[in-house]
């Protein structure tokens, strides 16, 4: 295993333990901040819901009030008192005229205006009906309080002022038990906030705030979570998720285990199977109508077990490229050549047809790979022809160009493989430095013997004519298509009508018989 393959199974494993805790990570944040959210929506309703039936009381005690409006103080004063003390939540209650309170149940008729009552300025408003949380009131200057007041059309009115405190208490009970922080705004008015100290943030994490306002009065409640809570919930959530998140890491990490050896395991057969000379090589004998004689071979891999069961080569081929195992089986292919090549008896310029993978066409050694190829069969003066399918001229097709100009300048020809297949624009065939265009087997299979339509067969021969490419028919099976396509000037005819793939020395016998012949009825 190269060092490049082992970086790359780290990787993976890497990759296959990080991703688990990264979603657990993320899910069980998202999580935590729902959950935040939907606690601090039910306290902010708790809390609104409290502050609302306290302005019920409050407003219903200003109803009762409008009965006393034009009476004198000293009249009023014991049943104001009266009033006050059936609700514990009122610190006073009174009657005004203007901005002045003319009477009320703490201090009887001595009392100032309005804004000394709240030590403060009043809000400029010009509803009759209007509220406002303070900070403190006269003779009780350090608790907040809520005002009520309802102004008459004369200028007289009444108000009620609310202890604060009982907000208070729902406030420091939820902030209890939650450590949020809860503050809470009647109108503009002074906030009323427990009186917590917020802890220190971890800077990582930002508070969360959540501001919700009473469809009926206007209270408006602001909660934060500090940063460190919603951490706690979020850490709380990642364990409740680690033993599913380890189990999920561990059946990843065994699944890359089993691809990792697979990969290596499918190597390794390969290398063990390229010991044991379980590879040959068939030849396929390709056809010249023009001059009516074979002109070359097409070298076909072949596979057989020790077992003795042959692997197709369309499935060991497609496995060895994506195991990233066929540039070595080529290797072997190019060495089985060699050595069948020392028995031939070959006449000059005879094409000997290679398939090539497409990660080969990219790799380094690639020119010297067919170089040396060539070398070691320069005795026979071959024409080497080598067969790209379209998905070879997609990657990067630079380097690609490169690889096959040198070659080319060598005197090696190159063929466009199982053309129509795959999904190569026409324009690659321009750019490429390309010599044979081999239509694939499925459109040969068209052509029926009665002679049907074959509009896509005609139209990639004429293109291939176009472009001055020499065009190879492959998988002619049938006499039909072979005169077919000598009909329509299909030079090269490759198939089981004019011959099957066969061995080396049977390829010696067949060519001391039929190289010479034109194919049976030609
Ligand atoms: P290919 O390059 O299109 O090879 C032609 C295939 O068509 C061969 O199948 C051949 O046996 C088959 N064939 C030839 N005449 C006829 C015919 O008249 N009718 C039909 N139905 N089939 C015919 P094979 O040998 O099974 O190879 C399959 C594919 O495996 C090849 O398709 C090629 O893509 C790949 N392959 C084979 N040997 C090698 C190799 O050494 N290197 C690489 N990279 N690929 C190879
Ligand atoms: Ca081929
Ligand atoms: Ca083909």
């Amino acid at each position: 295993m190269g060092i490049s393959q082992r970086v790359k199974n780290v990787m993976l494993l890497l990759w296959v333990i990080l991703l688990p805790l990264t979603l657990a990570t993320g899910f069980s944040l998202y999580l935590a901040q729902q959950q935040i959210l939907r606690q601090q929506q039910a306290d902010a309703s708790l809390l609104i819901a409290q502050a609302e039936s306290i302005s019920d009381e409050a407003w219903d005690m200003i109803d009762r009030l409008r009965p006393l409006e034009r009476q004198s103080c000293d009249e009023i004063e014991t049943m104001l008192q009266r009033y006050s003390a059936q609700y514990a939540y009122f610190r006073s209650i009174g009657m005004t005229a203007s901005d002045l309170v003319t009477c009320s149940s703490a201090f009887g008729n001595e009392n100032g205006s309005l804004q000394q009552m709240i030590l403060g300025p009043l809000p400029e408003v010009n509803r009759a009906w209007w509220s406002l949380s303070v900070a403190g009131t006269w003779g009780v200057p350090n608790r907040p309080a809520v005002l009520f007041i309802r102004r008459g059309t004369q200028g007289y009115g009444a108000y009620a002022l609310v202890e604060a405190q009982y907000l208070l208490d729902v406030m420091r009970a939820i902030h209890d038990q939650r450590g949020n922080h809860l503050s809470l705004r009647v109108d503009n008015g002074y906030r009323i906030e427990t009186d917590d100290d917020m802890p220190a943030e971890p800077s990582w994490l930002a508070p969360r705030v959540w501001q919700q306002s009473s469809a009926r009065f206007p209270i408006h409640v602001t909660i934060t979570v500090p940063g460190a809570s919603v951490a706690d919930a979020w850490r709380q959530n990642f364990f409740t998720f680690l033993p599913v998140t380890l189990i999920l890491t561990l059946l990843l990490a065994a699944l890359a285990n089993v691809f990792i050896k697979r990969k290596r395991a499918f190597a390794d057969e390969l290398r063990r199977a390229i010991a044991r000379e379980e590879f040959y090589v068939h030849y396929q004998p390709l056809y010249d109508a023009r001059h009516r004689r074979c002109y070359g071979v097409e070298a076909l891999l072949r596979w057989r077990r020790r077992d003795g069961s042959e692997m197709a080569p369309d499935s060991f081929i497609t496995l060895a490229e994506r195991e990233g195992c066929i540039v070595s089986l080529t290797h072997h292919l190019l060495r089985l050549i060699v050595r069948d090549s020392q028995r031939w008896q070959l006449p000059d310029g005879f094409h000997l047809s290679i398939n090539i993978a497409a990660a080969h066409l990219q790799d380094a050694q690639f020119v010297d790979d067919i170089q040396h190829v060539a070398s070691q069969l320069s005795r026979h003066r071959l024409t080497i022809v080598l067969e790209l399918t379209e998905r070879s001229l997609i990657g990067d097709d630079a380097l690609a160009t490169a690889h096959l100009r040198q070659l080319r300048q060598a005197g090696i020809r190159v063929a466009i493989d199982d053309f129509g297949t795959g999904h190569c624009a026409l324009s690659y065939l321009q750019r490429f430095p390309l010599d044979y265009l081999k239509i694939d087997r499925g459109f040969v299979h068209a052509i029926e013997d009665k002679g049907g339509e074959t509009p896509i067969l005609e139209a990639i021969i004429h293109l291939g004519h176009t472009l001055e490419l020499q065009v190879v028919a492959e998988g002619v099976e049938t006499a039909a298509q072979f005169h077919w396509l000598c009909h329509h000037q299909v030079r090269f005819i490759q198939g089981y009508f004019y011959a099957r793939p066969m061995g080396s020395q049977a390829l010696m016998d067949w060519l001391g018989l039929h190289a010479e012949q034109p194919a049976p009825g030609h």
